[in-house]
């Protein structure tokens, strides 16, 4: 699709158009769920300027289509967050003298969105259309369809026939730019990510130095506009019907708590992670400000970052940088990153990630664009369907009748603590650290033997970050049906990945608060020194698996499926 949809926009260049432009009309920003800011926005800098070229204003659109927020399994949280940034852009685009304008599809009709657009930009008489890509499959058939419905409406002369133009704004280097040397795109993180730190290397002065143009101001006049006018008093809704927070108000407080938006906040969190200290037994615990956090004098080294190499892998610190939700929504700019590891490194070159924090943090920028390139070259996997077609219906799942197992691990009361406890952080907080991710991941899909596709829902129901992309590549690198080129019979201990990444059990502890009682590591395993009625009485449960036992089972399952596909 992706490719179709550069094809349709170089089709529709080339039909010549016969009207002028309209002199009252406007120019459109079409604000996508992925790049919610102003700043160094390509479609958003493009439209802009060409408003301004033209003598025309700027109109910026939203359109909410909660029938494609079911289809996506997007979640109430993700949706909440981005209402509240929607919030704070409409402030901000009426400083320009810009509304930002917004249209909720009807649930049932979201495959109606191109004819719906398409009469709406005639209707307001717009000049051209201007939007960042989106790289899932059914996104990029919507895409399609309007520059089709667009080249038509110009052969006909009939219904909306100005420019419409999709740029690559999500990553740092495009789904589509590197090949391996016989043409083909990657299918192996290593030999891709080599390639794309060489990539962001040898164009680092562009990527230091290329911000797209600033968002340029709407004259005065635009505020009586006849079109646009009404639109400045156009409130952007607060809910979505069908995707209100289930812990009302409560839980709108956590979110913003957490995950804050508004003017400043990426600068802060980055600044957090750059020049704070890391400190021992303070993993992801908010409030973000007013923290007793101390500035270090050598960021390069002692900051969060600087110690990213060991932090990354230690959930009872707080060591990494909690961008993902900004970076998933677009409230920073992907190319920030490359920006902010380059002023701090301070050398021509972006570290590698075996010799520094910072070089390692970069790595973690890469597997998010690799992921998007798999999801682009390889659309099925937006389709529910693996990506190593080995595994494609061949795996005999355990059944789970009653769905009892999959609950437990919803719920945080799988008798593993660590599972639990990573369970337990998602549910409050919409978060959860990586190394924990990989731990649930796999004890989902290979100890419980449960479709790995429940998970990835579950998660993209309850992650604040949740990305189409990074999700299922995360899914499908832990169930063994992804990219990863290690075997199925890697299969994750929960007890010893609780003891290297959790070693005192203060992150359990703090999860699981009825296991505080236990002291140090014996918190990860309470079944080896309690006995069945004790655990009870603490409030907690017994293991609902056999880790060991479990193991073999999914070994024999990957090994039969691998076989039959
Ligand atoms: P840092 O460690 O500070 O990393 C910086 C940034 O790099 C992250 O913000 C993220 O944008 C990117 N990144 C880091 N690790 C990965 C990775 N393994 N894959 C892709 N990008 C990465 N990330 C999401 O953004 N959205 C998801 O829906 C998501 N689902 C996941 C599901 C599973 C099963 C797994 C194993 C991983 C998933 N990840 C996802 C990746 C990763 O866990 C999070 O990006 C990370 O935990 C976010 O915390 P951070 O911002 O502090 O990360």
């Amino acid at each position: 699709p992706i490719a179709k949809l550069y094809n349709a926009m170089r089709a529709l260049s080339e039909v010549k158009r016969d009207t002028k432009p309209n002199k009252d009309g406007v120019v459109v920003y079409w604000s996508r769920n992925k790049d919610l800011r102003l700043v160094d926005n390509t479609a958003l800098s493009y439209a802009s300027a060409l408003a301004q070229d033209l003598g025309v204003p700027l109109l910026a659109l939203h359109i909410f289509s909660p029938g494609d927020y079911a289809a996506h399994d997007r979640g109430p949280r993700r949706i909440d967050f981005q209402l509240r940034q929607l919030a704070y852009l409409k402030v901000e685009f009426a400083k320009h003298h810009i509304p930002l304008f917004t249209i909720t599809q009807d649930r049932k009709k979201r495959k109606d969105i191109p004819r719906m657009l398409c009469e709406k930009l005639e209707e307001w008489g717009a000049v051209g259309l201007f939007a960042n890509v989106e790289y899932e499959v059914d996104e990029l058939r919507r895409d399609i369809e309007i520059l089709e419905r667009t080249k038509e409406a110009r052969q006909s002369g009939k219904g909306f026939g100005g420019q419409v133009e999709f740029f690559k704004d999500f990553c740092v280097v495009s789904p589509g730019e590197l090949l391996t040397k016989q043409g083909k795109p990657y299918s192996v993180y290593s030999p891709w990510q080599r390639n794309w730190a060489d990539h962001v290397n040898s164009n680092l002065q562009d990527y230091v130095s290329q911000q797209n143009g600033p968002l340029l101001a709407n004259p005065d006049s635009a505020k009586s506009h006849p079109i646009l006018k009404p639109m400045f008093d156009h409130e952007i809704p607060t809910e979505i019907e069908g995707f209100e927070l289930e812990g009302g108000d409560e839980e709108a407080k956590t979110m913003r708590h957490i995950w804050p938006v508004g003017d400043g906040i990426t600068e802060s969190i980055m600044r957090r992670f750059t020049h704070n200290k890391m400190r021992e037994a303070k993993f992801f615990e908010p409030p973000l400000e007013g923290e007793d956090e101390e500035e270090v004098d050598d960021p390069k080294k002692s900051s969060k970052i600087g110690k990213y190499q060991e932090g990354r892998n230690r959930v009872d610190w707080d060591g990494t940088s909690h961008i993902s939700a900004y970076l998933a929504a677009g409230l920073i700019s992907p190319r920030e990153p490359i920006r902010i590891a380059y002023k701090l490194a301070g050398s021509r070159e972006l570290p590698a990630g075996r010799d520094s924090g910072i070089g390692m943090w970069i790595q973690e920028i890469g597997w998010r664009d690799f992921y998007q390139h798999v999801l682009c070259a390889w659309p099925r996997v937006c389709m529910t369907k693996p990506f190593n077609l080995n595994y494609d219906g061949t795996i005999e799942w355990a059944t789970d009748d009653d769905g009892a197992k999959l609950q437990a691990w919803k719920d945080g009361k799988t008798g593993f603590p660590i599972v639990d406890a990573a369970m337990r952080s998602l549910k409050k907080q919409g978060y959860m650290h990586n190394r924990c991710r990989m731990i649930v991941a796999s004890f989902l899909s290979k100890d419980l033997l449960i479709d790995w596709r429940e998970g990835e829902k579950y998660f993209s129901q309850n992650l604040v970050d949740a990305d189409l992309g990074s999700n299922n590549g995360g899914w499908q690198w832990a169930a063994s049906t992804g990219t990863d080129p290690q075997p199925y019979f890697r299969i994750f201990n929960p007890l010893s990945q609780a003891e290297k990444i959790d070693p005192n059990g203060d992150y359990v502890r703090y999860w699981v608060p009825e296991l505080r009682s236990l002291k140090g590591k014996s918190v990860h395993n309470p079944a080896a020194t309690l006995s069945e009625k004790k655990i009870k009485e603490l409030g907690y449960v017994m293991p609902i698996v056999d880790h060991a036992k479990a193991r073999v089972k999914a070994i024999d399952s990957y090994k039969e499926a691998s076989a039959r596909g």
